[in-house]
């Protein structure tokens, strides 16, 4: 299909189609409601309803779903068919209003950290109407929001959404201040950068570590890696590129703008960029291309793994979440203006950023905390745990000159004025020169390069919404109280720069030297998951969140269980998966070889009188160092799995990372070693050299 014919959103319940197939002041009234200006109610309801049914139906739809994003950070469905039994025996087709708005599922199954009690089983899911409806295979994909029964969110959808006006509330506020009455709404948008790893599925099914954990928890680094640079940006196999085709197509069919595909630094990885969009449809999008990359794989015999380090030696995935926002006039207020007013603007939303970067570097932390990221941050393939802002040298040394009253460019010897004097002028770079900070801008937009690539970027993107929310409503009443408007911005931003600079660096935050420093300056460093996790419940933390009506505290206190359940679990499952592997293929394996070994060495010692047989016996003396150490670790391990559930859960995650991590990484050293000298005939899994090579 070339792009002349593709069919750009033809499976999509758009603005197009709406206008299509609804009657005007159908439309009118619903664009009212998309809009957040007005209530749904049940009227408008039913006639949507009937109108998305006889569009799903005409385009091969015979079941809806409520679609929603529970805490197991994946997608959750549940179809009906639209068929009911008529009068006379018939069938009919139905679906009212009362269905597309709320759906009753069963919530017994899905994390609520305590949110839901046994008794109250039942959830409510409630129809998303800014995020459009969408058909894939025969069902009518309806995005919803997931909440208990007694209203708390029990997904990653409602705080989202509850940031995103917080968010925009506050920053209409400030605009009105510079003068605006125009804009009604402020927009965040969020561009996700997904990395992925493909590998040939008869190897996949060969390794339980892959099927069970989604990584490798075994394995040698190939021969070859990554070290050549030659994948990065390389030429795209033929077998990949029709499976980034067929993967565009669909993904083009449910409006997802899949834009950038590049091979990435390691064999067999890639990324895919989407175009950006309002935050809350970036979110279900980048939900729908992860889902795709996966079921789109099978089909091409490939397995897409999303895990965030699928492989040791070599790099593993992330997914940089591009942020901005945007008024609804279409003005994007972390862009540079031309004139001295636009400066201003723009100077004070960038410098609410720098504030809720600053003060809220933990909650930004948190939203990327999960045991598979663990393994990327800080180790020199993706930021450090230690979060900051890259501005570049100009914008650093323009907040400077403001900060202390100096000329930004000695030549000029003028002082700065806000709101009088324009920004002198800096070479403005929409590229990423610095690929090493967590959160970078990068000329209209920040990157936050943290989240890790399985990841649902709404919590992140909850947290810088509601973080700069925050922020913005503190300028605003600051602000709003001012008699000399010009003069307060000017103060305002001068002592903002002055307390929070310390978050800016724009030096290598790959380097052992930025550590040390960022912590001579004060900065958190909070290395692991479970390190992350308790700040959520920070005071300060709390009365934000809890303020903005972001959450209620008894489901911050539900998000902290859940992500710590979510950490023992994940490690748990692999260390299960680890005693599998060790016990039922590498000790059998390494055992075998031994055996085979000592039997020719006493064989040959027979035969052949005075034969040195050193490598022979240095074989023997690894493998069956090896074969004891896989023994040792196998029963500690087994046993702190026991002794694990006698813990309360923070207690529980630390012992996991304590003990648990530290036997299992143990573990695979030895098992690592062994598998180095186990001939290929005798191997019981495919090894890395074949994983990692295997796109052909
Ligand atoms: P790089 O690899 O240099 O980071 P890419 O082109 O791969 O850049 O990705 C850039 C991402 O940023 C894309 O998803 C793009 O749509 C997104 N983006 C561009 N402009 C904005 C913006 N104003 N707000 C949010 N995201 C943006
Ligand atoms: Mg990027």
């Amino acid at each position: 299909m070339g792009i002349g014919e593709m069919e750009y959103g033809s499976m999509v319940f758009n603005d197009k189609v709406m206008k299509e197939v609804l009657p005007p002041d159908v439309y009118g009234s619903l664009r009212m409601v998309i809009e957040g200006c007005d209530q749904m109610d049940i009227g408008l309801a039913n006639q949507v309803a009937d109108a998305m049914k006889e569009w799903a139906i005409s385009k091969g739809a015979t079941h809806f779903t409520h679609w929603f994003q529970p805490l197991t950070g994946i997608t959750a469905e549940k179809h009906d068919s639209f068929i009911e039994k008529a009068e006379g025996g018939d069938v009919i087709a139905v679906f009212s209003g009362k269905e597309l708005i709320k759906g009753e599922p069963d919530a017994s199954s899905f994390p609520s950290g305590g949110l839901r009690s046994t008794f109250e089983a039942r959830g409510y899911t409630d129809w998303d109407p800014a995020s459009y409806a969408f058909i894939k295979g025969k069902v009518l994909y309806i995005p919803t929001a997931f909440c208990s029964y007694s209203g708390e969110a029990l997904d990653k959808k409602t705080p989202l959404l509850r940031s995103l006006d917080a968010l925009s509330k506050q920053s209409v506020r400030v605009l009105r201040l510079f003068g605006n009455t125009e804009v009604k709404h402020v927009k965040a948008n969020a561009g996700a950068e997904q990395e992925y790893f493909l590998v040939d599925k008869d190897l996949y099914d060969e390794r339980p570590d892959l099927i069970f954990s989604g990584r490798t928890l075994f394995g040698n680094k190939p021969p070859k890696g990554q070290e050549m640079d030659d994948h990065y940006f390389g030429a795209i196999k033929p077998r990949v590129q029709a499976y980034m085709d067929e993967l565009n197509e669909e993904l083009w069919k449910l409006g997802i703008l899949a834009k950038t595909e590049h091979n990435e630094v390691a064999p067999a990885q890639h990324e895919l960029a989407c175009i950006y969009e309002e935050a809350g449809i970036a979110c279900d999008h980048n939900q729908l291309v992860m889902e795709l990359m996966q079921t789109i794989a099978l089909k091409h015999h490939f397995v897409c793994l999303l895990a965030e380090k699928p492989f040791a030696g070599v790099n593993g995935s992330g997914k940089h979440n591009n942020w901005s926002i945007e008024t609804d006039t279409g003005v994007n207020l972390l862009s540079p203006g031309d004139t001295p007013y636009e400066n201003a603007q723009f100077l004070l939303f960038l410098s609410a950023v720098i504030k809720a970067v600053d003060d809220y570097q933990d909650l930004l932390r948190f939203s990327v905390a999960f045991a598979g990221n663990d393994h990327r941050l800080g180790a020199n393939e993706a930021p450090p745990a230690v979060i900051s802002i890259f501005l570049g040298d100009e914008l650093t040394a323009i907040l400077e000159a403001i900060e202390k009253d100096k000329p930004y460019n000695a030549a000029e010897k003028k002082i700065m004025k806000l709101g009088v004097d324009s920004l002198p002028s800096f070479a403005r770079d929409m590229t990423d020169r610095n690929r090493t900070s967590p959160f970078a801008y990068t000329g209209n937009k920040f990157e936050f390069r943290m989240p890790g690539s399985s990841q649902s970027i709404a919590d992140a993107n909850t947290m810088i919404n509601s973080a700069v929310a925050d922020t913005l409503r503190k300028f605003a009443d600051t602000l709003e109280e001012a008699s000399d408007f010009d003069a307060a911005l000017h103060e305002l931003i001068k002592t903002t720069i002055t307390e929070h600079k310390r978050i800016i660096f724009n030096g290598n935050g790959y380097e052992d030297a930025w550590i040390k420093e960022a912590e001579k300056r004060g900065l958190l460093n909070l290395k692991t998951t479970p390190d992350s996790i308790p700040v959520l419940l920070y005071e300060k933390n709390k009365k934000m969140l809890t303020g903005l009506g972001i959450f209620s505290e008894s489901e911050l206190k539900s998000r902290y269980e859940i992500c710590l359940e979510n950490y023992i679990k994940t490690v748990c499952i692999e260390a299960e998966s680890m005693l599998y592997m060790t016990r039922k293929l590498i000790m059998p394996a390494a055992a075998e070889y031994l055996d085979y070994i000592a039997d020719t060495l006493v064989t040959k010692e027979k035969a052949l009188v005075g034969l040195e047989m050193k490598y022979e016996t240095m074989l023997l003396d690894k493998l069956s160092k090896d074969l004891g150490g896989m023994a040792e670790l196998s029963e500690a391990i087994e046993k702190d799995l026991k002794l694990k559930d006698g813990l309360s859960e923070l207690d529980c995650a630390m012992f996991v990372k304590n003990r648990l991590i530290p036997e299992m990484s143990e573990l695979r050293s030895y098992a690592d070693e062994a598998e180095l000298y186990i001939p290929d005939s005798m191997m019981p899994y495919p090894d890395y050299s074949k994983l990692l090579f295997s796109e052909r």
